[in-house]
């Protein structure tokens, strides 16, 4: 279906609100009001999101602020949610996104996880007509960044 994107972005930061107020994580919204329609699975996009951001979450200290900023370029949009949490060291940075991959066996025992969330939103991505990629710091933070191809109107249509 299409879907207004600034809407549907804000409703699901809105339900994270709750949870991240437990760890005393703050989310600041970086998204820019233009109309913006996209054709998708609403619910498979929910999934791309949710990953992303639990990981976000998890992989902060309390206290951690998350950034999401929705921006236009051309035809698609790009989302980044972007953490100040322990980072990713360069050598992982390539394999987050294949199945059952975790950084560091000691670090993840202690945090739960499959190592699933981020190749099955690679997946979604990819089947949604955009790209996906980080970038990161080692111990200093996290952005995870996506793209999907948008419309300006409803129709689907420029
Ligand atoms: P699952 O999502 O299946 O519960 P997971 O979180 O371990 O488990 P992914 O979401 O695929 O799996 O992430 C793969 C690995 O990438 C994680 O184990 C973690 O080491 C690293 N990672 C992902 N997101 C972040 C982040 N925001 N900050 C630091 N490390 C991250
Ligand atoms: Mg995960």
């Amino acid at each position: 279906s299409t879907v207004d994107f600034v809407l549907y972005l804000h409703e699901v930061i809105d339900r994270f609100d709750m949870i991240a107020a437990n760890k005393n994580i703050h989310f600041i919204r970086k998204i820019s009001p233009q109309l913006t329609y996209v054709k998708m699975d609403r619910d498979k996009l929910t999934q791309v999101l949710d990953n992303i951001i639990s990981n976000a979450m998890k992989y902060s200290p309390e206290g951690g602020n998350v950034t999401i900023t929705l921006e236009h370029y051309g035809q698609n949009i790009r989302v980044s949610i972007s953490d100040e949490g322990m980072g990713i060291p360069r050598e992982s940075q390539q394999k987050i996104f294949d199945r059952f991959y975790r950084v560091d066996k000691a670090r993840a025992r202690s945090i739960g996880g499959t190592g699933l969330g981020l190749a099955i939103a690679k997946e979604l991505v990819h089947a949604h007509h955009g790209e996906i990629w980080v970038e990161s710091m080692y111990g200093q933070g996290t952005t995870i960044f996506f793209t999907l191809p948008f419309t300006k109107n409803k129709e689907g249509n420029w």
